[in-house]
């Protein structure tokens, strides 16, 4: 087992003295607070990023309003080739932005170039097809006429203005890709706050965009804690937020934006999602399922399965099959290509694992396989299979976004039905049955924003995302993003 090398211009980004990207450029910050990066495979600091400050705010600010104000009135077509380009540049420096996003996150080599780079440059594709077809209607208003005056309206569809993106850890870059590629084709402009814990890939991919022939102003990142989106938020020269996060700060957000006079926000949050295989599953398909909704980067997915159920009669064999699975997952470097399965992105968040491995053994959960801590440099978990108690317990209540499948057998499908719904979050789940008629009937009993069958965790930008209940408010993908980017403006005239 061995680490593939570093390429020199990788060497060459981490070690730069990284400055915030505004108005088209790297610019030092007004004040001397710096966040460390940290390669979770290693623990060690791989570099130093600006904590951006209030300054810094208002200097991304000007520089967005401005940004908009031209590229609002950019010809919609120049609008989607500037992302045809951007998705071009994505693939030729492929490799680089994959091991810049390894080396801060953990995500094993090969997801990152999957998945942070190239289906992020397959999303950029699929927007930038929208900016052609982004239309308002023609519309024939409805009162009668009084005096032989006649009516006609149509409706416009006008870009909503800056938009303030804030991302999470998990996929810094495919996540914050959306948002850019929602706000660009729309015509706004749009600042992202990228998660403290990975920086850096977004930082690489602004001077990309730029080279695409983004104008100065339109992408600005500022790096930075909580306190700079909350910031950005609260700004009157801001005008929607786009969060993708967790439910806790997901509500602050939202509070944050309703109390900034209304400012539009759109929230994609985390669930407790779930994934039932019905009786007629055969063994070898339940256990390669349970390891696509439930282990892929390490569980660190928000669409992920964290809680499985499986019918009585069978769930005894689907664990111990699965524990044998686990126990041959080649484990170790992500910078290895042959490792299946590498470390959680951050220090706190393997230490919330292990917490979670303590609460399951407090409410006598019963730990099939792992529920420790890996003896190794980095943050390594062991994947971990749990059978809980009961619907309450913690472990089948609480997201642990980590490489954790916790299990409940039910004993007939309306009971399975009411097990599933028995969340505070409704972002995905999945159904696992060759009985397609069976699966139909089931799907609109299930409370959640997605629902798969025979397949868990597969995002595809034609399909629209998001959350019911606690999971969010809106839907990323398909047309339905356009709404959320758009203001609708309606005119009328009398003639
Ligand atoms: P988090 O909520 O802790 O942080 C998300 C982002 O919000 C970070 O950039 C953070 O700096 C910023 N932030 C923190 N406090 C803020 C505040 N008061 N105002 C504005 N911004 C603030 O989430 P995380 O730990 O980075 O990510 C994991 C969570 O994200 C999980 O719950 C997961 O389910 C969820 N998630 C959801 C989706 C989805 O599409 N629904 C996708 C990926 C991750």
């Amino acid at each position: 087992m061995s680490d593939i090398a570093l390429l020199p211009q990788v060497e060459a980004f981490l070690r730069r003295d990284h400055g915030l990207f505004i108005d088209g450029h790297y610019v030092p910050s007004q004040s001397s607070q710096t966040l460390e990066v940290i390669n979770p495979a290693t623990g060690k600091v791989i570099a130093t990023v600006i904590d951006a400050q209030a300054a810094d705010i208002e200097l991304a600010v000007a520089s967005a309003r401005h940004g908009f104000k031209q590229w609002s009135q950019t010809a919609p077509a120049v609008r989607g080739n500037v992302l045809l380009k951007l998705a071009d540049l994505l693939e030729q420096n492929r490799e680089e932005l994959a091991q810049i996003e390894t080396c801060q996150s953990g995500k094993i080599i090969q997801i990152s170039r999957a998945f942070e780079v190239d289906q992020a440059a397959h999303f950029l594709r699929y927007y930038a097809g929208w900016a052609t077809k982004i239309s308002g209607q023609t519309l024939t208003p409805s009162l009668p006429s009084f005096a032989g005056e006649r009516y006609t309206a149509f409706t416009l569809r006008e870009p909503v203005g800056v938009v303030v993106g804030i991302v999470p850890w998990n996929f810094s870059t495919m996540i914050a890709i959306w948002k850019l590629a929602s706000a660009l084709v729309t015509g706004c402009s749009i600042i992202i706050k990228p998660s403290e814990f990975t920086p850096l890939t977004l930082l690489r991919i602004a001077e990309l965009a730029v080279q695409a022939g983004l104008p100065a102003g339109v992408l600005n990142v500022l790096t930075g804690g909580g306190q700079v989106g909350k910031g950005l938020i609260e700004h009157p020269g801001t005008d929607k937020v786009s969060f993708t996060g967790s439910v806790p700060t997901g509500i602050a957000v939202g509070r944050a934006a309703m109390g900034a006079g209304l400012t539009r926000a759109t929230l994609e949050l985390g669930g407790k999602n779930a994934a039932a295989f019905l009786r007629d599953v055969p063994l070898e398909t339940a256990v390669n399922g349970i390891i696509e909704a439930g282990f892929l980067h390490s569980g660190q997915i928000c669409a992920a399965a964290e809680r499985f159920f499986v019918h009585r009669s069978q769930i005894n064999p689907v664990m111990e099959a699965l524990a044998q699975r686990l126990s041959a997952l080649n484990i170790g470097s992500p910078l290895d290509e042959r490792t299946e399965f590498g470390p959680v992105t951050h220090r706190q968040h393997q230490a919330k694992l292990e917490g979670f491995f303590a609460t399951a053994r407090a409410e006598n959960n019963t730990i099939i396989y792992g529920g420790q801590p890996m003896d190794r440099p980095g943050c390594y978990v062991e994947p971990t299979v749990i059978l809980a108690n009961s619907i309450n317990d913690t472990l089948l209540t609480e997201e642990t976004f980590g490489p954790i499948a916790t299990f409940l057998p039910y004993d007939d499908e309306d009971e399975l039905l009411a097990l599933m719904n028995h969340t505070a979050g409704g972002l995905s789940a999945s159904l696992w049955t060759n009985d397609l008629g069976k699966a139909l009937r089931m799907v609109p009993a299930i409370n959640a924003g997605t629902v798969w069958v025979n397949m868990h965790t597969l995002l595809d930008p034609a399909v629209p995302f998001g959350g019911n209940k606690s999971s969010g408010i809106g839907r990323e993908f398909g047309n339905a993003f356009i709404e959320d980017y758009t203001e609708l403006k309606s005119v009328m005239m009398r003639y």
